[in-house]
């Protein structure tokens, strides 16, 4: 998919409607948020989420997402190994020890708000705990790179670098990605690359920016399930998303 062919500028008014498409997916993550607990199972918080989003008048966007099979849910459900697109479960509950990443989109009159976060459940090791706080980071640094004048690749290097330095990974065949009326729109945002390389960013570009974060190696893998993406190696892994406009002064996030 050529994501650079399809960028499409937004007005202010269109910002302050993915604003409030934003708003509706933070309230459904956050929903999530206080009813992680060891014993809960993916498939729960995958209903919370979604009865959030009706409630709030919206549709889960990622609900029947085209893929290798029509995606069946509204979050993404990632334990551990697993990176990005994992699939809820009323038969998988989350443990003391695990990570867990929960993505989730919601569409309201029109517009996408896509968004991410990491959480551990209870007691973590270090390393884990590192991955997470590395991987929160990440995305603050390239969200504050999204200026008028800066170059996608100045993102995408923000992100690799500060990664990288603290010895962990990111992959090469997922991005973040524009947002608007479509969840993927262009331009395509690595989490690797060049400073002064790529698109010119410019007011009214929205960008959903994803740091994911693999402890062992850059290298992922696609479980049997057809969704699942998972380190090739086993490592843990992170992944944090806002969906963020950029703006004449500081970088607006959508998804609060
Ligand atoms: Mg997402
Ligand atoms: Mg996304």
């Amino acid at each position: 998919m050529s994501w650079e062919r399809n960028i499409v500028l937004k007005s202010p008014a269109e910002i302050e409607m993915m604003k409030q498409a934003g708003h509706i997916n933070a309230l459904a993550l956050e929903e999530v948020r206080k009813n992680i607990r060891p014993g809960v199972s993916t498939g729960e918080l995958d209903e919370i989420a979604e009865t959030l989003i009706r409630d709030h008048g919206g549709t889960p966007a990622f609900l029947n997402y085209p893929g290798p099979y029509p995606y069946p849910a509204t979050i993404n459900a990632s334990i551990n190994d697993e990176l990005v697109h994992g699939l809820p479960s009323k038969k998988r509950e989350l443990r003391e020890g695990d990570i867990f990443s929960v993505d989730c989109g919601t569409v309201f009159q029109g517009f996408v708000g896509d968004s991410a976060f990491t959480v551990a459940i209870g007691e973590v090791s270090k390393e884990a705990q590192k991955l997470i706080a590395v991987t929160a980071e990440a995305l603050r640094l390239g969200i504050d790179k999204m200026r008028p004048g800066n170059h996608v690749g100045d993102v995408s290097a923000a992100i690799q670098q500060y990664v990288e330095a603290n010895g962990f990974h990111v992959p090469r065949e997922y991005s973040g990605h524009g947002v608007g009326r479509q969840m993927h729109e262009g331009p395509q945002v690595p989490n690797y690359g060049l400073p002064g390389q790529g698109l010119v960013l410019r007011p009214g570009i929205t960008i959903a920016l994803e740091p994911m974060v693999l402890a062992g190696t850059h290298r992922t893998r696609v479980l049997a399930d057809k969704w699942t993406v998972a380190s090739a190696d086993g490592s843990l892994t992170a992944h944090f998303e806002h969906s963020v406009a950029v703006n004449e002064g500081e970088p607006l996030i959508l998804t609060v």
